[in-house]
C-alpha cells in the first residue's frame, strides 16, 4: 500500500498525522467519492445503462417523483440493486478503526446513503438518509414489507403504496430541495462547531447545507483537511491530500494509532 504513495504525499500524510494526534475533537464528514473504491458511482460519474440519459439530480428530487414516480422508483430499484452486492473498501475499514482504537472523540458524518461504514463497524450519522428504508412519500409513515420473505421482490420496480393512506412508497432519501433530519443535522452542527479537526473526504462540497460544515469548524478554529481525488478550489482547506482515500485512510490511521 505505502508503495504506491509518491514521497511527497507520504510526506502530507505524516504532517497531517501529527496534526490530528494532539487534538481530541475531530469531525469527519464523507461523500459519494469514499465509496466509489467500491464500485458505487458517484453522482459526478456519468449513468449507465438504461439511465445513461438521465441526470442524477433530475432524479433525486421531489418534483422528479411527483411528476413521474415510476422513474424515480424503478431509478431507486435500479441503484439498489447496484449497491446491495458491494463491501466496504480499505477507506470506511481504516476510519472504523481509528473510531473503535481511540481515545479521541471523533465523531463520523456521512452525506451517502449506502450502509458500508455501518457494515465496515463504525458508528456513524446520515444527513441524507438511508437507501434500504422506505416511507411513504405522502404521510412520511415508515414502509416495511408486510411479507419479509418477499426478497425477490427487492428490486421489483412495481410501485408500491402506503398501508395507512395509500400514497406512493418512496426510499428515505433527503432530496434536492429537501430539509435534513433534525436530529443528524444537530449532531452534525454540534461536531463540526466543536472540533479542533475536520476531515472532508470523497465529497465535492457542493451540496448544502452539508457543505457549510466545514466552514463552521473553520470559523471555530479547527484545522480543514481535505482528501480528494480532484480537489475543489476551496479557501478554507489547511491540508489538501490529492489521492484516492483508501490509499491515504490505512496509512493515516495506522500512524495515528501507533
Ligand atoms: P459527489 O458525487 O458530488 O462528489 C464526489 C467527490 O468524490 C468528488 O469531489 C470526487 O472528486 C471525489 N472522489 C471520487 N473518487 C474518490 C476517491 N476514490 N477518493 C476520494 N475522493 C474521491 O458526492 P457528494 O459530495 O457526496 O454529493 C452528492 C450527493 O450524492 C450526496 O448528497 C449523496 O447523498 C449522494 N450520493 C450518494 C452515494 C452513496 O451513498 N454512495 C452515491 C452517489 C451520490
Ligand atoms: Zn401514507
Amino acid at each position: 500500500m505505502v508503495a504506491e504513495l509518491s514521497a511527497a504525499l507520504i510526506v502530507e500524510i505524516d504532517r497531517t498525522a501529527a496534526l490530528i494526534a494532539s487534538q481530541t475533537n475531530i469531525c469527519i464528514l464523507t461523500g459519494a467519492g469514499i465509496s466509489a473504491e467500491s464500485g458505487i458511482p458517484t453522482f459526478r460519474d456519468k449513468q449507465t445503462g438504461l439511465w445513461e440519459n438521465y441526470r442524477a439530480e433530475d432524479l433525486a428530487t421531489p418534483e422528479a417523483f411527483v411528476r413521474d414516480p415510476k422513474l424515480v422508483w424503478s431509478w431507486y430499484q435500479w441503484r439498489r440493486q447496484l449497491v446491495h452486492d458491494k463491501a466496504p473498501n480499505p477507506a470506511h475499514l481504516a476510519l472504523a478503526e481509528w473510531q473503535q482504537n481511540t481515545n479521541q472523540r471523533l465523531t463520523l458524518i456521512t452525506q451517502n446513503v449506502d450502509d458500508l461504514h455501518e457494515q465496515a463497524g463504525s458508528q456513524v450519522t446520515h444527513l441524507h438518509g438511508h437507501l434500504w428504508r422506505n416511507r411513504c412519500h405522502q404521510c412520511t409513515a415508515s414502509y416495511q414489507e408486510p411479507d419479509a420473505d418477499k426478497q425477490s421482490q427487492l428490486f421489483d420496480d412495481k410501485l408500491l403504496t402506503c398501508l395507512h393512506c395509500k400514497g406512493y412508497i418512496r426510499p428515505d432519501i433527503v432530496w434536492f430541495g429537501e430539509a435534513l433530519p433534525v436530529e443528524a443535522w444537530q449532531i452534525a452542527e454540534k461536531a463540526a462547531a466543536g472540533c479542533e479537526v475536520f476531515i472532508s473526504i470523497g465529497t465535492s462540497s457542493l451540496v448544502y447545507p452539508a457543505a457549510g460544515l466545514a466552514q463552521l469548524a473553520k470559523q471555530n478554529g479547527a484545522k480543514i483537511i481535505e482528501i480528494n481525488t480532484d480537489p475543489t478550489p476551496n479557501t478554507v482547506v489547511d491540508i489538501t491530500l490529492t489521492a484516492k482515500a483508501g490509499e491515504v485512510l490505512p496509512l493515516l490511521v495506522e500512524l495515528l494509532l501507533k
